[in-house]
């Protein structure tokens, strides 16, 4: 038998084991592998730590790879250790912990970090980001003496963060640097329904406001503002964007951008070493949402496995807030430029909100509030970049509607 090669994955993430699961899918006797993960668990579902933060979920639900998992798969898991320095001249790894591994194959998925804005008292205890379960913890028990939160960063995370906060029994607000919320998603129109629709559920905003300071001296207190304005906080949530982390690929001589440079193949500038995820730019691109991870955990995958024929290509993805009660769908160019044209559905009493893009004869983006139903349609209309020319008339009403139509 031909003796195996060594893979070795650093991150033990969403991205970097979707493609260990593809890699054994395709073969499960090409390499040994051996995975190092900065976290001290097994794989969990990154997407759920808001319903967890929210109560709706336990620790256990959110676990796809348990550390049995991995003994099972005759992988090697090093957990709590993360990968300190790469040697590619003699291709090892080199962990915290002083374990070193040999790699014919090397995978980097190492994911991103919150950006935590580096105003005086950032560091202050209470100052928290939310990506990991540490975060989650660290937000639980702050939330258990009630008091009260802010949360800089009106996007999705902040806005789930709020939320799940919310219902756990603090006094939130929300601070956002635009005058609206999700504004990489949303346009002006369903972002105030959003806000009115958050500020039933007890929420609070203050838009348009940058954060100067964080107030405390052991622990944070409060926040102060441009405005000279300050709010008392005994919780300050960080979810003002994520930076890719590089500085290990980067301290290998890798070549890196705002992230790593990949090509289609998600192949570095060094043919033996490959990334996945957050911490990775094709092209012009880097990602923040798990769909284009999924297509590229296949396509490196197939490559890992000497089946290179497949080839990555970046696609819209939709958004979706995780907010119960709060129906939103954003996907593609939403606000159009010079050339495009807008068609648009607005039922203020019943809270409905539709705004579809059109490009010449092909819908190029489309934004709903309040009824989401027809997004995944005006998703696949989008992608496939379908002639919508009769479709046209009754293209707003949904795909039930078009069926009809077309029908009659
Ligand atoms: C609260 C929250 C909600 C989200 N909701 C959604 C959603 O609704 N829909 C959606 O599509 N996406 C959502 N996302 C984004 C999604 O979770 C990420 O896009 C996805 O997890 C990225 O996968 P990744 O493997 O690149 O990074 P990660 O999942 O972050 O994994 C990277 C791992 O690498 C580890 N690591 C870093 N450096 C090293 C090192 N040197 N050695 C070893 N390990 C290292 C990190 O600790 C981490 O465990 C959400 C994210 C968060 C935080």
């Amino acid at each position: 038998m031909k003796p195996k090669q060594s893979l070795v994955v650093v991150g033990n993430g969403m991205a970097g084991m979707r493609t260990v699961e593809e890699l054994l899918k395709l073969d499960r006797d090409l390499y040994d592998i051996t995975v190092f993960g900065a976290e001290p668990h097994g794989n969990y579902n990154r997407i759920m730590l808001s319903p967890l933060l929210a109560g709706d979920k336990e620790v256990g639900d959110i676990m796809l790879h348990t550390r049995a998992w991995y003994g099972e798969n005759g992988i090697t898991l090093h957990a709590g250790d993360p990968v300190v320095k790469i040697d590619r001249k003699r291709r090892f790894v080199h962990s915290q912990k002083g374990v070193e591994v040999p790699y014919d194959r090397l995978l980097l998925a190492t994911g991103s970090s919150p950006f935590i804005i580096p105003v005086p008292g950032h560091r202050l205890p209470g100052v928290v980001g939310f990506r990991d379960l540490a975060d989650v913890d660290t937000m639980l028990a702050a939330a258990v003496q009630g008091g009260q939160a802010v949360v800089i960063g009106g996007g999705l995370l902040g806005l789930e963060a709020a939320n799940a906060l919310q219902r756990r029994g603090m006094h939130v607000t929300v601070v956002h640097a635009s005058g609206s919320l999700m504004n990489q998603q949303l346009d002006p129109p369903a972002a105030s329904l959003l806000k009115t629709a958050l500020e039933d559920k007890g929420l609070h905003f203050r838009m348009d406001t940058q954060t100067t300071q964080i107030l405390g001296t052991r622990r944070v207190e409060g926040v102060r503002f441009a405005d000279g304005g300050e709010l008392a906080a005994t919780l300050v949530v960080m979810a003002a964007g994520v930076r890719p982390n590089i500085a290990l690929a980067q301290s290998a001589g890798l070549h890196c951008e705002r992230a790593i440079v990949v090509d289609d193949t998600l192949q570095t500038y060094d043919p033996r070493i490959y990334a996945v995820g957050e911490c990775v730019q094709h092209r012009s691109a880097t990602f923040g949402l798990v769909a284009p991870l999924w297509d590229q955990a296949r396509v490196c995958a197939g490559h890992l496995s000497g089946a290179g024929h497949r080839r990555y290509v970046q696609k819209a993805t939709p958004t979706k807030l995780k907010v119960t009660g709060v129906d939103l769908y954003s996907v593609g160019d939403f606000i159009g430029g010079p050339g495009t044209e807008e068609l648009v559905l607005r039922d203020r009493r019943s809270g409905i909100y539709k705004r579809l893009v059109v490009d010449g004869s092909r819908l190029t983006g489309a934004v709903l509030y309040g009824d989401v139903r027809d997004g995944p349609w005006y998703f696949d209309l989008i992608g496939r970049q379908v002639d919508i020319g009769s479709l046209r008339h009754g293209l707003l009403f949904g795909e039930a509607h078009c069926k009809q139509g077309a029908a009659a």
